[in-house]
């Protein structure tokens, strides 16, 4: 792989559910990001094997850390080191920040924003720089599994007060739970003025981004799509 790799350090890990945890890496050299972008992480082995894989960042830009949120796939060789075995300390190396066109540098334009699962993660980062300029609307959906996936939910529906993040949850509903059930369908989007919004970001699994392109293609046409594609069994 022929590009520069920072070294870095595990300095936090945070199990968030059976599946998912946010891992903070302290990164020496780091100079910032642009929110959507996603870094190379190379494992090395005892043997020197090393094992690439790339990962949205999840933090707001800064100088001297990233946050990764790791979806366990079983028998995944490098999401299943970093939720079964990783610990605070652990050496390894990330590359510099990746990907030119699924990012949101300045919001200056009301968007939405779609993501299944673990793809939250480049959301994340792109929320979090967004407080400072309340002016244009960021609208979230979120389809998680489970009430503990919709990671940040007590975060972003204290914000919610322009009512514009929509929070599913589909196969284990709590006792008393009020806001979106079920897969996504076109009826998710029906409330939202279809004029306003200019760019439509979608991340998640392979298939759920294709089942999102079909749905959002159709609601909103003309409108651009940017999608992030995590991979799939
Ligand atoms: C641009 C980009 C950004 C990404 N950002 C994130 C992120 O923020 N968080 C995150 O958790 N992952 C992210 N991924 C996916 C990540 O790079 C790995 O593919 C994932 O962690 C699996 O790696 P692994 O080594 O554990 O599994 P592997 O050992 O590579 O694969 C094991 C098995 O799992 C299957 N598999 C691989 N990925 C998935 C998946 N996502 N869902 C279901 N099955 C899968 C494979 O087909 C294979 O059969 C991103 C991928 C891309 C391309």
């Amino acid at each position: 792989m022929n590009q520069h790799f920072f070294k870095a350090k595990i300095s936090s890990k945070k199990i968030i559910n059976a599946e998912l945890c946010l891992i903070r890496l302290s990164v020496d050299g780091w100079k910032g990001h642009i929110p959507g972008q996603y870094v190379e992480i190379c494992l090395t082995a005892q043997n020197d094997y090393k094992a690439y894989r790339p990962y949205s960042i999840a933090s707001k830009p800064n100088n001297k850390y990233i946050e990764i949120l790791i979806e366990r796939i079983p028998e995944g060789e490098v999401s299943t080191y970093f939720y079964d075995i990783s610990d605070i300390g652990d050496e390894l190396l990330v590359s510099k920040p990746l990907g030119q066109f699924f990012i949101l540098p300045i919001i200056d334009k009301d968007v939405i924003l779609i993501a299944g699962g673990s793809g939250i993660a480049p959301f994340m980062s792109m929320i979090k720089n967004r407080y400072s300029n309340k002016k244009f609307q960021l609208t979230l959906f979120h389809w998680s599994k489970n009430f503990s996936g919709l990671v940040d939910y007590d975060v972003l529906i204290k914000q919610n007060e322009k009512r514009n993040y929509y929070p599913y949850i589909t196969q284990e509903i709590p006792d008393k739970w009020s806001k979106g059930t079920g897969r996504i369908n076109i009826k998710a989007f029906e409330k939202l003025n279809k004029n306003l919004y200019h760019k439509i970001f979608i991340c998640g699994s392979d298939t759920f981004v294709e089942n999102v392109n079909g749905i959002i293609k159709e609601t909103f046409p003309h409108r651009e799509i940017l999608n992030e594609r995590f991979g799939d069994v």
